[in-house]
């Protein structure tokens, strides 16, 4: 198993057990168990809905057109009750990424970065040096909410106490709360780091000017929504799926399949739009 999976995994597994040993006498481990993993799962799903279909495919690429109610709805929600990541400075950051691909400029990380500077980068990026989000859609009050400090601050110790509330017991609490968050930043190394190092995964293109690579294995897979083939994105970057090929596993494609399903998404027409180098006899949306 590739060492990043391995990592990944491992988090799983000492949260789950941190779940059992933590969960309060009443509850007992499997009934611990079995919310540590509903809630896990819940703000999982949650968080890549957000980010890797909301603000990246649809509002950093502009692939996706989603309803607005939606997006503003999934902004505050996942930013109130899970993982907090700053919807505008996001989005900036991200279109610096592509702009600068391991070059200065990019927030993200530059060329020799190595892990442990990476994962610093994660928590504390490079300033962003020019403002290129400017749509109109920053300019609603979900947006100006979720991007403002008070909320910022405030949200994250309400969805803690939250939490705390309902099952009474913080270190229990904290053991969800915290874990959650570490997997969140294996989730932004996947993305920063084991994918922008050219010793990991394979390269679809051999575009010279960045180090993206794929990584295809299905734990980075699911828990990145699709992120994790950046070989295939930086090349293509408005296409709205990830995966070029109908033989590498998309489970992000997956998940906007179902909220097309749902009336929630529509393609633009330069995300449907198939690049002639990508091998992919129809886009299957
Ligand atoms: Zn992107």
């Amino acid at each position: 198993m590739k060492s990043y999976s391995l990592v990944g995994y491992a988090i799983i597994l000492v949260y789950g057990f941190a779940c059992m040993a933590l969960a309060p006498a009443a509850m007992g481990p499997w009934l611990g168990l079995l919310i540590g993993a509903i809630y896990f799962t819940v703000f999982w799903f949650l968080a890549g809905v957000y980010l890797a279909d909301v603000l990246h495919l649809g509002i950093a690429h502009r692939a996706l057109n989603f309803k607005p109610w939606f997006v503003k709805t999934v902004v505050i929600v996942n930013n109130l009750f899970g993982v907090y990541v700053g919807p505008t400075d996001w989005v900036n950051r991200h279109r610096l990424h592509h702009k600068y691909a391991d070059h200065a400029g990019d927030p993200n990380k530059l060329d020799d970065d190595g892990l442990w500077r990476t994962l610093y980068l994660c928590l504390f990026p490079y300033k962003c040096t020019e403002n290129i989000a400017k749509d109109e859609i920053f300019n609603s009050m979900a947006f100006r909410v979720a991007d403002s400090l008070p909320f910022t601050i405030l949200s994250q110790i309400f969805n803690f106490a939250l939490l705390w509330y309902l099952v009474r017991d913080w270190k229990y609490a904290l053991a969800m709360w915290l874990g959650l968050r570490i997997f969140a930043i294996w989730v932004n190394m996947i993305q920063n780091y084991w994918t922008h190092t050219r010793q990991f995964g394979y390269r679809r293109y051999g575009d010279e000017h960045d180090n993206a690579m794929n990584i295809g294995e299905w734990l980075p897979i699911t828990a990145t929504f699709s992120a994790c083939l950046q070989n295939n994105h930086h090349h293509h970057p408005s296409l709205l799926r990830l995966s070029h090929s109908d033989e590498e596993y998309d489970f992000g494609f997956k998940t906007i399949r179902w909220m097309k399903a749902l009336r929630l998404v529509a393609a633009t027409p330069k995300g449907a739009t198939i690049p002639p180098d990508v091998p992919l006899e129809t886009l299957g949306f």
